[in-house]
């Protein structure tokens, strides 16, 4: 309710030149329409608030803080006299909202609360006339103060209706027909911003400011500018991916947050703002239309609707073929796409509906998202295309009646049954007569000779005998073995890949020897390296080797090698030590030393599949 004394709104700017570890007050806004006090910190506060009588006036006090204090008086008229800024001590701030004489206010409609640690809002309830009547009114002549209830600022944020997902983040709300989306980035790169017409945030939402950094984001603001339309303001790294906002077709509705990737940064379109975005005088910025037709980057491969459907995002439309493979294993072929690099493949759990969800980068232009429903889970194999930057597939769930029956039709096929052989490995589900599939992956070959070691030892030499040990133990103990390569032949890391993919393997496991240049003899070593879900078969591979095998340990550690990225199992690589080391060398030159080290890797890789029984 506007009222007869508010007249004008305010707003300063102050910088003030504090002590090293003080938080600075930024900046304060007295909204005269709302009757609300808006203090942004640079670093986290905790405000004090008094009501102090004679003259009535709410003071806060911003502990650790300092403020200029060249602008701090600004007169409002009316019943608000004015709101004043100055240095109450060396470290303490102090705001005062000061009332005209013969005014009050009730501390108890007095509400204070923190957007974020370094953002508050006062709401000042509108001042009453003193009256005989009026029950805050003291009849005492001396000063009394009134310390008010402050709560610490939301430090994590959690709502139905604001969620972090796995790849992105969403926000559930209303929107009208025809409501449009306009996402700008500011000319210094560090605020995003999200128009929404015909839009109505929710409640716990609405004005509210989230500390959030995650994907890169440090904070996001939630602004109703008008009844129907919506602002969220992204602050964010200069450095930081660009957003991609689009209405969510499913369930109760809402917006999904997707960052682009970093690799496709340069491709996207250039976006220019015009003016500094200021909050108060921002104008939005005009997007410059340069896009070209590019892949589509495929943000995301996530259960949606309560578990009963399959979301896959991408930026732009991508073109989807699904065709079911052998033993009820559904992929879906998406063309002209590429993952996006910070792509994480996404983990089901026991209780998923999916048993096990595999995406990879098939080649330069292909991803393949390979499904495979839980027991008692259909997937009709229908691809449905609710928009241009989605894709859905249905999962429903059989009635119990038919539950016991495995539901998915097995096509015919000649192809070994696989993927029971992993329901086996995964669920425990003891099914006679199926192998676990092992791709046994020696490292190079051909015309790549890998490392050179000391005496001129090729890798490439080296490591297939190793490998061609490993397969026969695995082989021995019942498993079958897939060679990406059986003689000196080359083979590239796409093919690698491929290979282990189109045979649905349940384990890939490459076997390398590593260099470190010939003047670093001295560095000797086992070293095995994981991406996403390989972390346990290296830590197996890695931990049996070391128990029968006298090498140094350099450690299990997570790399982005192209057959680890680009795998859809668990997959680990094993560099069995070095052949520029003086220490590995010798050992490995020696036959029952690399005995004794195929044989450990062949331990590891059925430990781990012991253990998955
Ligand atoms: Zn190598």
């Amino acid at each position: 309710m506007k009222s007869r004394w508010l007249l004008l709104s305010l707003f300063g700017i102050f910088l003030g030149y504090a002590p090293a570890d003080a938080a600075k007050l930024l900046s304060w806004r007295f909204d005269t329409n709302q009757n609300q006090l808006t203090i942004k910190t640079d670093t986290g506060v905790q405000p004090v608030v008094k009501l102090i009588q004679n003259p009535t006036r709410l003071v806060i006090d911003l502990p650790g803080t300092v403020a200029d204090l060249s602008q701090a008086n600004q007169m409002v008229g009316g019943a608000i006299k004015s709101v004043r800024v100055g240095q109450f001590e060396v470290n303490i701030a102090r705001l005062v909202i000061e009332l005209e004489e013969g005014y009050t206010i009730n501390p108890e409609e007095v509400k204070i609360r923190g957007l974020s640690s370094s953002q508050w809002v006062l709401d000042v309830p509108q001042p009453v006339q003193i009256t005989e009547s009026t029950p805050t009114v003291t009849n005492q002549e001396e000063t009394t103060e009134t310390s008010l209830t402050v709560n610490p600022a939301p430090v994590d944020f959690e709502s139905r209706d604001f969620q972090v997902t796995q790849n992105g983040l969403f926000v559930r709300f209303e929107k009208r027909e025809g409501s449009q989306i306009t996402v700008n980035r500011s000319r210094d790169r560090r605020e995003i911003t999200i128009d929404l017409t015909g839009a109505t945030l929710p409640q716990d939402l609405a004005n509210r400011v989230i500390e959030l950094n995650e994907y890169d984001v440090n904070q996001i603001e939630f602004v109703q500018t008008s009844e129907t339309t919506a602002r969220l303001i992204l602050k964010v790294s200069e450095d930081s991916p660009d957003w991609l906002a689009s209405y969510s077709r499913l369930g109760e509705g809402g917006l999904v947050l997707l960052p682009r990737s970093r690799t496709a940064r340069s491709r996207e379109s250039v976006v220019t703002a015009r003016t500094n975005p200021t909050r108060n005088n921002y104008t939005p910025p005009t997007p410059t239309q340069t896009q070209t037709q590019t892949r589509a980057i495929v943000q995301g491969v996530t259960l949606a609707a309560n578990n009963s459907e399959l979301m896959i995002n991408s930026d732009q439309k991508v073109e989807a073929q699904g065709t079911w493979r052998a033993n009820g294993v559904y992929e879906v072929r998406l063309r002209n796409a590429q993952l996006a690099s910070d792509f994480i493949n996404p983990q089901m759990t026991a209780n998923s509906p999916i048993s096990r969800l595999r995406v990879w980068q098939e080649s330069d232009d292909t991803v393949v998202v390979l499904v495979h429903p839980a027991l008692g889970v259909h997937l009709d194999g229908n691809i449905e295309q609710p928009s241009e930057q989605m894709l859905i597939l249905r999962l429903r769930e059989f009635s119990r009646v038919t539950r016991a029956i495995d539901p998915v039709p097995t096509p015919p096929s000649n192809d070994p049954p696989l993927g029971r052989a992993w329901e086996r490995v995964n669920n425990g589900r003891q099914t006679p007569n199926e192998k676990i599939v092992v791709v046994i992956d020696p490292g190079h070959g051909g015309k790549d000779p890998g490392a050179i070691g000391i005496n001129g030892v090729r890798e490439k030499d080296l490591i297939l005998p190793i490998s061609q040990e490993v397969a026969r133990i695995l082989e021995q103990q019942g498993i079958q073995v897939i060679m990406t390569r059986n003689n000196d032949q080359y083979v590239s890391l796409q093919d690698r890949a491929r290979m282990a993919n189109r045979a649905n393997a349940d384990l890939f496991i490459s076997i390398h020897a590593n260099s470190m240049g010939m003047n670093r003899p001295d560095v000797n070593g086992l070293e095995t390296y994981y991406l996403q879900d390989g972390l346990r078969l290296a830590e197996s591979i890695h931990n049996t080797i070391l128990k029968n095998v006298d090498v140094r340990n350099r450690g299990v550690r997570r790399a982005r090698f192209y057959v680890l990225r680009h795998t859809q199992m668990p997959a680990v690589l094993v560099e069995i030590g070095f052949l520029t080391g003086k220490e590995d060398a010798a050992k490995l030159a020696n036959a029952a030393y690399r005995q004794q080290m195929a044989e450990s890797i062949a331990a590891g890789i059925l430990s781990y599949v012991r253990s998955k029984k």
